[in-house]
C-alpha cells in the first residue's frame, strides 16, 4: 500500500461517559488486594491521595491500611549455631504493600480500570499516559483505516462456529494419518514428524479437509490431508480438484479411500449433512444458536440452494419467513457483485 490514502475522519456519536470515569482520564490509581488476610477485596485508591499520612479503609471488612502501620504475618526467631540471637513478628509495612501496588487509570472510551502499561506514552499528560487504552485504540483505528478488525473477527469465528456444527464426534487417530502421508506434507513433501512430539493442537493444525468443511464434510481420519502449514493455508477451502495436479488426486484417492471422480469433480456437498438440515430441529437449532449473527447461515443456505435447488429454510414450517427475505436479500447482493464470492 504504497499509495497515500485520502483523510479520513471518525465521527462519534451516542458516547456516554459513565459518571464515574468523567474527569478520571488522567487519574493514576493504585490497585492492591486489602492486607487483612481472610478479606478477598481488591482496593483502587487515588494516588495523589496517599501523602504521607494516608489511611485507606477497605470498604468490606474495615480494615485500616495506615502510613506507619504494619501487618504480621508470622514470629520468628533468628539463630546462629542453633542460638536464638533475636525473635519477633514478620511484619510489613503497610506503606510499602501501597508502594509496591500496580498503578491504573480509567480508559474514557470502554470506561475500565486498566494497569497504565496498556495505555500508550503521552509525555504532556499528569499520567504519562494516553486517554483511551490500547484496546480501544485499535478499534479505532481499525475503523479509521477501514480494516474492520471486530467485524472481520466476528465474522471469521461465526463461520467456524456454523461450520464445526456438522463436524461429528469422531476419534481422529492422528498417527494413522501420518503414518499414511510418511509424515510428510503431501504436496511439498517437507517432513512434518516432529509434530508428533509436539501438542495435539500443532498437530491438527496441519490437518486439512480434504473435502472442505466449506461444503460440510467433517474432518475424519479418512478425510484428512496432512499438509504443512503453507500448503494448508493455499489449500484453504479448495475442492481437491481445483487445488491438485491430476496426478496428486490419483495418489490422494489411493491414500485415503475417497472417490477419484468426487474429488477431480465438481464441488459436492456432504449428502449426511443435507440430511441433517431437512430435520426440522437440526435447522431449528442452528437457527437459535445463530440468532445474533445469521449472516453466515443464510449464506450457506442460498449456497446449498444455488448448488443443489435444496432450501433447507422449507425444513420447518416454524421458521419466520423473513429469513427467507433476509437470505433472498442477500442473494440479490451477491448476484450484484457487492457480497464477497464463496471461492472454491
Ligand atoms: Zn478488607
Ligand atoms: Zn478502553
Ligand atoms: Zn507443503
Amino acid at each position: 500500500m504504497a499509495r497515500r490514502q485520502s483523510y479520513t475522519r471518525v465521527v462519534r456519536s451516542n458516547f456516554q461517559s459513565p459518571d464515574h470515569v468523567k474527569g478520571m482520564g488522567d487519574r493514576v490509581f493504585r490497585g492492591f488486594q486489602c492486607l487483612n488476610k481472610d478479606c478477598i477485596n481488591f482496593i483502587f485508591v487515588r494516588e495523589d491521595s496517599l501523602d504521607a499520612d494516608f489511611s485507606v479503609n477497605c470498604e468490606a471488612c474495615g480494615f485500616v491500611h495506615a502510613a506507619g502501620e504494619t501487618v504480621s504475618l508470622y514470629d520468628y526467631e533468628l539463630l546462629r549455631d542453633d542460638e536464638k540471637i533475636e525473635d519477633g513478628a514478620f511484619q510489613i509495612l503497610h506503606d510499602d504493600h501501597l508502594k509496591d501496588a500496580q498503578r491504573y487509570k480509567y480508559c474514557i472510551v470502554c470506561g475500565t480500570l486498566k494497569p497504565l502499561e496498556q495505555f500508550d506514552r503521552h509525555s504532556a499528560r499528569a499520567s504519562g499516559r494516553q486517554g483511551e487504552c490500547t484496546l480501544c485504540k485499535q478499534v479505532y483505528n481499525s475503523i479509521k483505516n477501514q480494516t474492520r478488525l471486530v467485524e472481520q473477527h466476528r465474522e471469521a469465528s461465526q463461520k467456524r462456529r456454523l461450520y464445526t456444527q456438522f463436524e461429528q464426534p469422531s476419534k481422529l487417530d492422528i498417527r494413522a494419518i501420518y503414518d499414511r502421508f510418511g509424515c510428510r506434507c503431501f504436496k511439498c513433501g517437507v517432513d512434518l514428524a516432529s509434530d508428533l512430539e509436539a501438542g495435539a493442537l500443532q498437530k491438527l493444525g496441519n490437518l486439512d479437509h480434504t473435502l472442505p468443511v466449506f461444503y460440510l464434510w467433517p474432518l475424519t481420519t479418512n478425510n484428512a490431508t496432512l499438509l504443512c502449514r503453507n500448503h494448508n493455508g493455499e489449500k484453504a477451502e479448495k475442492w481437491p480438484g481445483a487445488y491438485y495436479e491430476d496426478a496428486e488426486l490419483r495418489r490422494l484417492s489411493a491414500l485415503t479411500g475417497i472417490e477419484y471422480r468426487l474429488m477431480a469433480g465438481t464441488p459436492n456437498f456432504n449428502p449426511e449433512a443435507l440430511e441433517w438440515l431437512g430435520k426440522p430441529e437440526f435447522v431449528e437449532s442452528l437457527f437459535e444458536k445463530f440468532a445474533r449473527y445469521p449472516h453466515e447461515l443464510l449464506r450457506l443456505r442460498n449456497r446449498i440452494l444455488a448448488a443443489t435447488g435444496f432450501d433447507f429454510l422449507d425444513s420447518s414450517a416454524r421458521i419466520s419467513p423473513d429469513w427467507r427475505k433476509n437470505a433472498d436479500a442477500l442473494r440479490g447482493a451477491t448476484a450484484a457483485g457487492t457480497e464477497d464470492t464463496d471461492g472454491a
